[in-house]
């Protein structure tokens, strides 16, 4: 369906969306599936628009949902220095399998470095410093590059991300900061959907799933899940933390936040 924000203005180029066209957009993609939601963003931001993955459940689902339309979004990965053997394996295997390169981001001090400049383990003593350091700040770099940040964010992944919406607009840089449109296709899948998709399509998975990790974040900082927790409340053990910050850094600009 055209729309008026696929439409580009007199000079060729596409007005930036507004809070309100993010809003209609948003009520629009609620009944539209993911694969259709992935192709507007191909047309509105091509290249601009790109995926990133830490190679979870969803992540796994959007990538093949892109590859399978056709549409070669850039993908990247945010590696911390302190990812398990199982992750960075799977990184090499989801690169043969998709035939795309998937970029690393890595944050600008080592962990020795970091140990150097601000202690040994910091994140025994400050996970918040530690998540800005090696992933919020290259993240907000990488995403200066871009207009649109695809995500494989789930309502059901956590109580903290129960209200996402399919499309979300922040403001990058804190509040006068350049607008970043943040798109959460998959932000209605259940669990079960996802792993069904998963193993239909034979996509390769981190193994670290089938010993009892739900959620796969750093080896510092991820212990295996009970039966009934959250995805994510295995993630920060001893601390009141359930998210890195990557999805919590930007300013929202827009009220209709469901
Ligand atoms: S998850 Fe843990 S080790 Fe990884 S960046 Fe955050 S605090 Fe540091």
């Amino acid at each position: 369906m055209e729309t008026l924000q696929t439409i580009p203005a007199a000079n060729g180029e596409l007005k930036p969306l507004t809070a309100r066209e993010i809003a209609a957009l948003n009520a629009q993609f609620e009944h539209q599936a993911p694969e259709e939601i992935l192709a507007w963003a191909w047309k509105r931001f091509e290249k601009k628009a790109a995926i990133g993955t830490s190679f979870q459940g969803s992540g796994l689902v959007m990538l093949h949902l892109a590859k399978m339309a056709g549409l070669s979004f850039p993908v990247f990965t945010l590696d911390t220095g302190l990812l398990f053997p199982e992750t960075l394996e799977l990184h090499k295997r989801l690169e043969d399998f998709f035939g795309w390169k998937i970029e690393s981001i890595r944050p600008d001090l080592t962990v020795e470095q970091q140990a150097e400049a601000l202690g040994p383990e910091l994140w025994a003593r400050d996970p918040d410093l530690c998540c800005t350091t090696r992933k919020v700040l290259p993240l907000q770099s990488k995403l200066r590059e871009l207009d649109c940040w695809i995500t494989g964010l789930r309502r059901r992944q956590a109580r903290s991300r129960a209200a996402i919406g399919l499309i979300e607009l922040y403001a990058l840089n804190g509040k006068g900061g350049p607008d970043i449109v943040k798109l959460n296709p998959l932000a209605n899948w259940p669990t079960e959907a996802t792993w069904r998709y998963i193993r239909e399509h034979k996509i390769p998975w981190n193994p670290l799933h089938d010993r009892g990790y739900a959620s796969i974040g750093c080896m510092t900082c991820t212990r295996k899940t009970a039966r009934g927790e959250d995805e994510r409340a295995g993630r920060w053990i001893g601390f009141k933390k359930v998210e890195c910050g990557i999805h919590t850094f930007m300013s929202p600009k827009n009220d209709f936040q469901i």
